[in-house]
């Protein structure tokens, strides 16, 4: 492999690092912050895509370590070389078939991420959230139950207003939480920074691998 080729390859294990160190970030701060389970649900939800997102992003730079390692065969005719690297895949349009399709998978995944940070950042943005207790209406029902002497007792459903938010519907989050979320927020955002310049840099160097594959290769392959 060319000293190119090295480069190429640390800057994406650059990026995985610096991903994970995100994440990592993100689970600490989900750990700590003692939202409420709407908002630690979106959490949750935001550190399992992430998670998904970082797995696609390794494979991805397994794939690209693997069409520089085959375009430097390819270039040197190590004809036995390339043929073991194509083995497990059967040959090399199924090759590219796979390393596409993982690139595009990494790129799907980063689209939903994406959704995940824009929510999170209109939670906070609002400072507040949606009533655990009454579900945003302001209001809640109870039964009440009438006693009237000579009467059996019967049973009324009686609406009141909602005492955890006070008629609001939405309760202020604590400034102590809108902290730990935006730092959440921030790390979420910059994986999918990361992820979105990576796709970008991915697709050109195995673009330019597969241009130089097929120009050298024999049919063979
Ligand atoms: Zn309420």
């Amino acid at each position: 492999m060319s000293d190119q080729d090295a480069v190429t390859i640390s800057k994406i294990r650059m990026g995985i690092d610096a991903a994970d160190a995100c994440l990592r970030k993100m689970i600490d701060c989900s750990s700590i912050s003692n939202a409420p389970p709407k908002i630690d649900n979106e959490l949750c939800s935001a550190i399992f895509v992430s998670d998904d997102c970082i797995q696609k992003f390794k494979k991805c730079e397994q794939f690209v370590d693997e069409s520089l390692r085959l375009e430097s065969y390819v270039k040197k005719q190590s004809k036995t070389k390339a043929m073991l690297l194509l083995v497990k895949y059967g040959n090399k349009d199924e090759f590219e078939r796979r390393v596409k399709s993982a690139i595009e998978q990494l790129s799907n995944r980063n689209g939903n991420l994406t959704d995940y940070s824009e929510k999170l950042t209109k939670t906070i943005q609002s400072a507040s959230y949606i009533c655990e207790k009454c579900d945003g209406t302001g209001t809640v029902e109870e039964q009440v139950i009438i006693r009237e002497s000579g009467s059996p007792p019967s049973v009324i459903l009686r609406t009141s207003c909602c005492n955890v938010c006070e008629g609001i519907g939405q309760t202020i989050m604590n400034p102590d939480l809108k902290r730990k979320l935006k730092v959440f927020s921030e790390n979420l955002n910059r994986i999918v920074c990361i992820i979105s310049n990576n796709i970008a840099f991915i697709n050109n160097a195995v673009s330019t691998s597969f241009l130089e594959i097929e120009r050298g290769s024999s049919s063979s392959l």
